[in-house]
């Protein structure tokens, strides 16, 4: 089986964990975590389905209906597309993930600041299908045109700003196209009762990159950040105690992009950035239209 890689550069400091917070040791777990993340979003985006790996309603290979037959797929029916390529409970990811630099040497590789380029490897250890392989190379696209990679996307700390700005130097190739990957994603849902179940109750606060909003122009300062988290009256987007905000902004990359929970706060998103001035705002829904 092929190694899949994508070569990134940084363009500010990228932050791989939370222990280390100068990021002097590449941690390949947040970068991974991160990934995955952005996957999730983009299968919920596209129509399918993607569990929360941490909520009460994730997936577990089905061991039982395995040994009927023997068959991986009968134990896999009602695992989630996520969860298939990164594992779950009683599935190990089909890959193992490296960070190497150019010459494939892993070791002491700096993220901690701009210019570093740098390979993200997964060296797969069962079949990944070509679906998926458009899925985490879109997803991989994602982070570096639109969006920003991190240790932990949500939790950013608040004393570091501009972190996770990555430059896609060689993209991940991939032989599916968009309505491939919808129509594997579709069939994903049919041929399970506990995903369509699970689809139909997802709570709205599932990152799905339909709700997204981008901006590759402007940045916001803390001001209109308050100003904008405040036209969601659930608290959503200003978000708990100990969360960040679901707005990120990047003063060096002239960047900003957030996420809401569904078409109505979206569009309030909007019309804000239009009354603040910003121009340039872009949805989700147009991202996926580019894919
Ligand atoms: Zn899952």
């Amino acid at each position: 089986m092929e190694k899949l890689r994508v070569v990134l550069r940084t363009l500010t400091p990228v932050h791989t964990g939370d222990v280390d917070r100068r990021s002097r040791e590449v941690q390949v777990s947040g970068i991974r975590g991160s990934i995955r993340w952005w996957y999730e979003a983009l299968v919920r985006g596209m129509g399918g389905y993607a569990c929360d790996p941490t909520g009460p309603d994730s997936c577990r290979f089905d061991y039982h209906a395995y040994r009927v037959r023997g068959e991986v797929d009968e134990g896999l029916r009602d695992v989630c597309p996520a969860c298939r390529t990164f594992g779950c409970t009683g599935w190990k990811s089909k890959f193992h993930m490296r960070i190497t630099d150019v010459t494939g040497k892993v070791g002491d590789i700096r993220l901690d600041r701009p210019g570093m380029t740098f390979v993200v490897e997964f060296l797969p250890v069962k079949e990944i299908s070509q679906e998926e392989t458009w899925l985490l190379s879109k997803a991989m696209w994602l982070i570096c045109e639109y969006g920003s990679l991190g240790g932990r996307t949500t939790l950013k700390p608040p004393k570091f700003k501009d972190l996770g700005l990555v430059e896609l130097v060689e993209p991940m190739r991939s032989e599916a196209t968009k309505e491939d990957v919808e129509w594997w994603l579709g069939k994903g849902i049919d041929a399970s009762e506990s995903i369509a179940g699970r689809l139909s109750r997802m709570p709205p606060e599932h990152p799905d990159l339909r709700y997204f909003f981008f901006n590759r122009g402007r940045w916001l300062d803390a001001k209109s950040m308050n100003e904008l988290v405040a036209v969601d009256p659930s608290g959503f987007m200003r978000g708990k105690i100990g969360e960040s905000k679901k707005v990120f902004s990047f003063s060096r990359g002239r960047r900003f992009w957030g996420y809401t929970s569904g078409e109505e706060m979206l569009s309030s998103v909007l019309e804000k950035l239009l009354q603040m001035g910003i121009k340039g705002t872009v949805t989700g829904k147009e991202v996926i239209d580019e894919l």
